[in-house]
């Protein structure tokens, strides 16, 4: 076993702390990979502080990781010694299911395997995630990140690049769509991004115009502040797809009338709370109202070609381990531009 620094919570009210954790020996088909950034995700919040359900401490969260591979078991055949690789939700599933068989192995029937919290089938402990210096990995949940990427941004490709890349690519996002984004923080602003290399017409939705310029640079062709109710009576009936990535409990049937007939909302985000969704406002217009969680696999390694293709990349605010509870806070008071990266070597 190897015994590797990271950053873990202990509770779901006290800050996280240095601990060490132990990364189990490689299985032939395990990849040990030195992890050189971790991204920090909204669903690291609801999960260390217990919003989605009691969790098992200690827990080490973070599933945007990107480093190098620096050994492989004796059957791996995917990834070589110094390959650069990432590594987002899931690290396992069944392999056998209608679904992973389908490459979905994030909808897989006897449920994923998640990268922190869940119980690690090839030895029955409590996964633990990417805050950390380095992590064993079943090759087949390895994602090759090309050279082009900097590294350094690279990361949150891995959860938000691809939980909104996929909804996008399955509602046919592209020249002559019209897309609403609503929420700019993490996965917002890589909707954003992803849709307008799509082709789309890109709408943002935010609380406030405090994001606007932002927005303009990122491609949109507009930004709208959802706290003007006026901007709904606007934009009644006009777009095609909606994405939700907001972290909190929103008036779904505000947004759904903004919806052209048999237009689509895509929910996202994954508040505690229930979302509530008027009949009327689905029956009428024949919308309908949608989710999605992350992607598969083969579509994860579609979208990070497609990043590289096009050029896309996060906006990133680099941190070190000691600043992971500062940013929690400002993460959660929208206070994100757009995404915390941890330098990993401040594990250490
Ligand atoms: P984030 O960076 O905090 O972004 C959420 C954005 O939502 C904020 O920047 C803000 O945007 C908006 N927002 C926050 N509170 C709001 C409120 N009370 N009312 C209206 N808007 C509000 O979070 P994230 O990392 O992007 O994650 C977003 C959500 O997606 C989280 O719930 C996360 O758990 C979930 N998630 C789901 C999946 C999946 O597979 N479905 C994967 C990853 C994450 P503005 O400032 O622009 O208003
Ligand atoms: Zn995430």
């Amino acid at each position: 076993m190897l015994t590797v620094n990271a950053f873990a919570a202990t509770s779901a009210d006290e800050p996280l702390v240095k601990t060490t954790i132990e990364r189990r020996d490689l299985g032939p088909n395990d990849v040990l990979i030195d992890i050189a950034y971790a991204g920090i995700c909204h669903s690291d919040i609801h999960t260390v502080r217990g919003e989605w359900g009691p969790i098992a401490y200690p827990q080490v969260v973070g599933h945007e990781i990107v480093g190098h591979v620096t050994e492989v078991g004796s059957a791996v055949t995917k990834h070589r010694v110094g390959d650069r690789v990432g590594v987002g939700c899931m690290v396992n599933s069944c392999g056998e299911c209608v679904q992973c068989v389908a490459g979905k192995e994030q909808y897989c029937l006897k449920g994923n395997i998640q990268t922190y919290g869940g119980v690690d089938p090839a030895d029955g402990t409590i996964t633990q995630g990417g805050y950390s210096e380095a992590v064993v990995v079943n090759e087949d949940f390895v994602l090759r990140v090309a050279e082009n990427l900097d590294i350094e941004k690279v990361a949150p490709l891995l959860c938000a690049g691809i939980t909104t890349y996929s909804p996008l690519h399955r509602f046919h996002a592209g020249p002559g769509t019209q897309v609403a984004v609503v929420g700019m923080g993490g996965l917002g602003h890589m909707a954003v991004k992803i849709a307008v290399a799509m082709g789309a017409d890109v709408t943002v939705l935010s609380q406030t115009t405090s994001k606007q310029d932002d927005s303009l640079r990122f491609g949109a062709k507009a930004h709208y502040a959802t706290k003007d109710a006026d901007t709904f009576r606007k934009l009644a009936g006009s777009f095609d797809l909606i994405i939700n990535t907001v972290s909190a409990k929103i008036n779904v049937g505000d947004y759904l009338g903004l919806l052209q007939a048999e237009g689509a909302m895509v929910n996202v985000g994954a508040p505690s709370e229930p979302l509530e969704v008027p009949a009327f406002a689905l029956i009428a217009g024949g919308r309908t109202w949608a989710g999605s969680m992350i992607g598969g696999i083969a579509e994860t390694q579609e979208m990070l070609d497609f990043c590289a293709e096009h050029g896309i990349l996060p906006e990133i605010e680099l941190i070190s381990a000691e600043q992971i509870n500062e940013a929690y806070e400002r993460v959660l008071a929208s206070d994100v531009r757009y995404r915390f990266v941890i330098d990993a070597k401040t594990f250490a």
